[in-house]
């Protein structure tokens, strides 16, 4: 089984082709997980999973969570508006959509009549996030950029805590600045050094070098590579795949962003994961597509 350990399956940009889509993923043997990036998106993405049988998460996604006079960050794909983040509402959405042993099952036409006739109640949230840092996309100016900076960074902190409360792994969003190919990883490095009781979970579309690898995996961190480890110019998160051991590896294709060769600059799907496991497997000189899935069921505590 292929792993698509982060995709937006629930964004509105799927709607008109979703059953194409989920079609083709099935013909190439995909197991994907769809990704929250604010309450409403997670909201969404809880219906979803409950609709078609497929994996979710609840997070807020640090470009949502932007203070008072900074600039909204809205993309129709995604079809999010920025909202105040709220712990309470989140801890509520996880409380009804998790619980231990929700099945890992490529979606064969029987899966597909269960999950469609089985009430609300069936659990499918495996994870926290996506959250983080994102500093790519800051405002100019200084003082709404420190501000915007710090909100991030309690609303991350926060998300912290509720994966800790609920046992739950944490999908990690880590998107440097322009200027510094570090800084981001660097803050959520320092963030989750610092916590008492460590809590597992992925830096998701890992594009840092390899001192940070060797830091986040040392913390106990999974990394998980997108296309762009298909991309001519992507030599550092190359060699960053290079390093990553095998057992600590997943592949994603964060869909509908960042379709890898040869469909580079189209729609990306899940179905497309087979081009990254492929470079992967080229870079590491071995077969991965049984490691990976091992290494999927572990991480989200997936049986069955
Ligand atoms: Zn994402």
């Amino acid at each position: 089984m292929l792993i698509d350990s982060h995709s937006h399956l629930h964004f509105p940009v799927y709607k008109d082709g979703i059953e194409n889509v989920l079609a083709r993923m099935n013909e190439s043997n995909v197991c994907a997980l769809t990704v929250g990036t604010n309450y409403e998106n997670s909201l969404e993405a809880a219906a979803f999973s409950q609709q078609y049988g497929i994996p979710c998460s609840v997070g807020f996604h640090p470009s949502h969570a932007r203070p008072t006079g900074v600039q909204g960050y809205f993309d129709p794909m995604e079809g999010a508006r920025d909202e105040e983040f709220d712990a309470g509402k989140m801890r509520s959405l996880l409380a009804v959509n998790t619980a231990a042993g929700a099945k890992l099952v490529p979606r064969k036409d029987d899966d597909q009549r269960e999950s469609k006739n089985s009430p609300l109640t069936s659990a499918r949230a495996l994870a926290v996030g996506e959250c983080g840092l994102d500093y790519f996309r800051l405002p100019d100016d200084e003082s709404f950029k420190k501000q915007f900076k710090q909100r991030q960074r309690e609303v991350f902190e926060a998300q912290i805590e509720l994966a800790r409360e609920f046992h739950l792994p944490l999908i990690i969003h880590a998107r440097p600045s322009k200027e510094d190919p570090d800084d981001a990883y660097r803050d959520i490095y320092e963030i989750m050094r610092r916590q008492r009781h460590n809590v597992g979970g992925v830096l998701h579309c890992y594009l840092g070098n390899i001192e940070y690898a060797q830091k986040f995996l040392d913390l106990g961190f999974y990394l998980s590579f997108s296309g762009i480890v298909t991309f001519k110019t992507a030599d550092t998160v190359r060699a960053a795949a290079a390093y990553c051991p095998v057992d600590r590896m997943l592949t994603e294709t964060d869909c509908p962003y960042l379709a890898p060769e040869p469909h580079r600059g189209r729609q990306n799907e899940p179905a497309y994961v087979a081009f990254v496991l492929r470079t992967l497997e080229a870079l590491k000189g071995v077969t991965l597509e049984q490691d990976i899935e091992r290494n999927f069921r572990t991480l989200f505590a997936i049986w069955g």
